[in-house]
């Protein structure tokens, strides 16, 4: 489903070249939750950037669907784009909108009418349970109750990637585990494949199917999460 092929990233501040990703290959299936985890700094959320090509790799490429989206015009990549949604450790709601209008937003801005896409926004509200505050606005709600509506505008065109970008990170630990499980429900419901980056092991142990270890903008290890993280 996803392929990284030798990405590397490269920043140069003040003359000096920071390889922020250096060299990582990874496969992720179809269906399957892979989980990235390390230190701050080991270049994750750089790699889960170049993903979506909201960072360009410095070289490597990107395969998704067994499209090189690497090498696509701006117009094939705006369409590519549609199939990758993502969520975030602070949500990255719009203030001043609704709930209903947060999830709607992307669609309104694929020039749909509202009247259009209310069915859709209603079924996500319920799937993720916050249909009831549908008319509340972001500053109105918990932690956990905000991610919802995040992951609910993620879904909302119907990806097939979903990336998340320390999405539990700034939530307590009971409320990760409710963010998680909704994660597990909406891989089995839509054979979503999901791609997250953390650096908490519990996130890992929960969800993922298998795990990549970055350090230092390499992957030092990956296999299942079994292999990886059990006691011998
Ligand atoms: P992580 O997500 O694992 O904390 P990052 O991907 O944020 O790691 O950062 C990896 C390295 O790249 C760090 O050394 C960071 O300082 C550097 N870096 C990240 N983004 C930029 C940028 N826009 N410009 C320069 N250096 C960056
Ligand atoms: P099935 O696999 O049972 O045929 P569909 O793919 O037709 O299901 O989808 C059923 C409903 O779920 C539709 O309303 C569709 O828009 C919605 N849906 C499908 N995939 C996603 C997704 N990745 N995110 C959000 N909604 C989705």
């Amino acid at each position: 489903m996803i392929q990284l092929e030798q990405i590397r990233k490269t920043y140069t501040n003040n003359g000096q070249s920071i390889h922020a990703v250096d060299d990582v290959s990874l496969r992720i299936n179809e269906g399957e939750i892979y989980g990235i985890i390390g230190f701050s700094g080991a270049g994750k959320s750089t790699l889960l950037r170049c993903v979506n090509l909201i960072e360009r790799p410095t070289s490597g490429q990107v395969i998704v669907d067994g499209v090189d989206i690497t090498s696509q015009s701006k117009r094939a990549l705006r369409e590519t784009r549609r199939d990758i949604g993502m969520i975030f450790q602070h949500f990255n709601l719009l203030e001043s909108k609704t709930v209903f209008q947060n999830v709607a937003f992307p669609l309104l801005l694929d020039g749909k009418k509202a009247k259009d896409v209310k069915g859709k926004v209603e079924e996500l509200l319920a799937f993720v349970g916050i249909e009831e505050l549908a008319n509340k606005y972001p500053d109105e709600l918990s932690g956990g109750q905000k991610q919802r509506v995040g992951i609910a505008r993620a879904l909302v065109r119907s990806p097939k990637v979903l990336l998340c970008d320390e999405a539990t990170s700034a939530l307590d630990p009971q409320t990760t585990d409710s963010i998680l499980k909704l994660l597990k429900d909406i891989r089995d419901q839509y054979n979503l494949t999901i791609l997250m980056i953390t650096h908490e092991m519990q996130v890992i142990r929960e969800i993922c199917d298998r795990v990549a270890v970055m350090e230092n903008g390499k992957v030092i290890e990956e296999g299942t999460v079994f292999d990886l993280f059990s006691s011998p």
